[in-house]
Parts: structure tokens; sequence; C-alpha cells
């Protein structure tokens, strides 16, 4: 059997920054456990892994005790929400990925402005609750063309839409066409609000799934961004699984299949990827192969409050960004497979630090800001 290993593909840098602020907080601080808002990212083996280091994830800000450390997850949270923190005097650290914080600036401006915000998203999921928290009053959630009827439009000349950030770009499309043609002077939001990952991961299944006999997606269900690259296949005629690791694989699943692609969402941990591949290649003596999509790169700043908090525990946050890029060196380690299992490395670099979310100098990744 062939292995397509598609990249890009796994972290992506707001997951990266996210996984990164708890991996600090649990060196800088020596009290646990650690509050977490929300799983920090929608994966079940790193909300389990940091369970195992003290690491409370929580639904509620009142089942914090006043005064613990709390952490906003990548998703982002309401004002609403941060109020409440701060009224039972927590220590809040925010987590949140800034191309997130990016759709929640668009909507409290834009609301701010008079105008009515559509949010093409999923109705419940953390990002579109916490986004609609900006400005409830304004916001109506949009999940399919079919709530277009329903909708309570007071002034269609003042309408913009905004969408969540792991959408199918497809899916996007269809619903955004049907806006334009309800209410032709409906506004663009400034920029692209689907993210750099979600499209760089949805481009490469959609151009290398129409190859292969099977597609398996490494990513947890509750995971929107990985739910969409299994879509993606279908929608290509192209059969997929959605899986959370290694164990989960059914056998018959591999039943004429010949070639077959192996990808992971946004949240999903490359020692996962790298466990399936080992299986594949000792069970079905699979040749790995990794096809290069698309190249990307990504450079966020460190979040303002854990910078604060590294001050004062004497570390000097000056310079310290988290960066990433496509260095998946797959030849290298099919070699040295024996270390089948790889930990996942956090990347807070020595680059210049840069306030919000700043493309890497040679970043490829024009959809992104
Ligand atoms: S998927 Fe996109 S929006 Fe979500 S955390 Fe990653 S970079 Fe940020």
């Amino acid at each position: 059997m062939k292995v397509i290993l598609a990249n890009p593909r796994g972290f992506c840098a707001g997951v990266y920054m996210a996984i990164d602020v708890v991996d600090q907080i649990l060196t800088l601080i020596p009290e646990r456990p650690i509050y977490v808002y929300h799983e920090i990212v929608h994966n079940r083996h790193v909300v389990s892994r940091f369970e195992d280091r003290g690491v409370v994830f929580v639904e509620s800000v009142d089942e914090v005790p006043e005064g613990a450390t709390l952490v906003f997850s990548a998703h982002g949270v309401s004002p609403q929400i941060r109020q409440t923190a701060q009224d039972r005097r927590l220590r809040a650290i925010d987590a949140t990925c800034p191309l997130v914080t990016k759709v929640h600036a668009e909507a409290s401006r834009y609301a701010r402005d008079g105008y009515q915000v559509l949010l093409i998203g999923h109705n419940g999921h953390d990002e579109v609750v916490g986004t609609i928290g900006e400005a409830p009053h304004a916001i109506q959630v949009v999940e399919s063309a079919d709530d277009i009827p329903n909708l309570e439009i007071h002034d269609p000349d003042r309408l913009v839409y905004l969408t969540q950030t792991t959408l199918s770009r497809h899916d996007a499309q269809v619903i955004i066409g049907s806006l334009r043609a309800a209410y032709p002077s409906i506004k663009d939001p400034p920029s692209e609000d689907i993210c750099y990952a979600t499209t760089n991961r949805q481009l490469a299944v959609q151009r290398l799934a129409p190859e292969c006999d099977l597609v398996l997606v490494v990513g947890s269900q509750n995971s929107s961004n990985s739910q969409r690259l299994a879509e993606i296949a279908w929608a290509e005629g192209t059969p997929a699984f959605l899986i959370d690791d290694k164990s989960e694989i059914k056998q018959d699943w591999f039943e004429g299949v010949d070639t077959l692609l192996v990808t992971s969402g946004a949240s999903a941990p490359e020692d996962l990827v790298r466990g399936l591949l080992d299986m594949l290649i000792t069970r079905y003596g699979a040749e790995v192969q990794q096809e290069d999509v698309s190249l990307e790169s990504m450079e966020f700043g460190l979040p303002a409050s854990l910078k604060i908090l590294m001050r004062e525990h004497g570390e000097d946050p000056t310079g310290r960004t988290i960066r990433i890029g496509s260095g998946h060196d797959i030849d290298s380690w099919v070699v040295q497979r024996e270390q089948a299992s790889v930990p996942v490395r956090m990347t807070i670099s020595s680059h210049a630090a840069k306030s919000g979310p700043q493309p890497a100098p040679d970043d490829d990744s024009s959809d992104c800001s």
C-alpha cells in the first residue's frame, strides 16, 4: 500500500500558541491545578495529556476558585466571560488565537457602527459563542442557506457577513452566494476570516484525495477543521474516516485500498500521525511519501497576559514569539522509525516579537492576516 502524507497538516500557529501558553504556565507556576476554560484546543489527546499534568478544564467560570489561574482557550471567549473572571479575581491568561481575535474585533466594530452581523458558522461551537458575545444584539448565526429566510433584517444596506475561522471554504462560498442574492448590498469582511491553516489543509485534501482510495484524518470528533477535512474528501469522491489515533483503525477499511491519504487537523499532535504511519508500515508494508501541496510559515507574538506572568517570575519574554513552518521531515523519520513516538516540540523562538498575527518574512500563505 502506498501512503500519501499531506503537507501542510496538523498543528497550526494558533494551536501551537495555545498549547505553549499552558506549557509555560505549568513551568512558571508551582500551584495546581491550573484551570482552562473549555478544551484548550479540540483534541482529546492534548486535553488528557494536560489533565495528567494538573490542568482542570471547566465549562463555567464559576467552577474556578477565586484567585486561581484561568486560561482562555484558542477558540476565544466573550467579553462577559472575561468580566466574570475579573469579578471572581481570577488570574486570566488569554490563549485566544489572534486570527479569532481578529473576527471578534470585526464583529464588535461593525455592531458599533450600526451594522447587523451575519456570522456564518456552527451554532454552539466555542468560537461562535465567543464571537456572538461581542455584540449579542447585532449578531445572527447562519449555518446554512436555509436559515436566510428566517433572519430578522432591519436595514438591508447595513449588513455585513463574517465567518467562523474553520469552515469549509466551499460551504462558506455557497452560503455567501445565497446571502448576496438575498441582500445584494451585504458587505464582505475586511479580509478573509477562514484562516490560513484551515485553507491550506483543505486545499491539500482537495488536491490529493482524488488520487487515493481512502483518506484518514487524524483529529477529534469535536474538531471543526478536522471534520471539514473528512467532508472534503467525501465531496471529492473518496471515503474518509476521522480518527483520534491508530487504535480506531478497522481492518476492513483497507480492503481494495492501494493508495491511502493521511492528513491531520490543526489541533492533532504529529506524534499521533507518526504512530499511525508506524502501524501502517508494520502491518501493511506501507510506503510513505509526503506531498507538499503548499508551504506555510506563521509567527505570532506571545499573549500580553503571558508576558506579564513571565516577567513576574523572572523570565524575559523580549523577542520571544510563536513561529511555525512546514517542517515535517518525514524521510528521516521513516529511516529512524524505531523512535515511532516523536514528542511534540513547542516552538517559542528567539525571533523578534511582533504584535498580533504576523506572517514571517518568508511567508507563502498570502491569505492569512
Ligand atoms: S485553526 Fe486557524 S483560527 Fe483556529 S487556532 Fe489555528 S490558526 Fe487560529
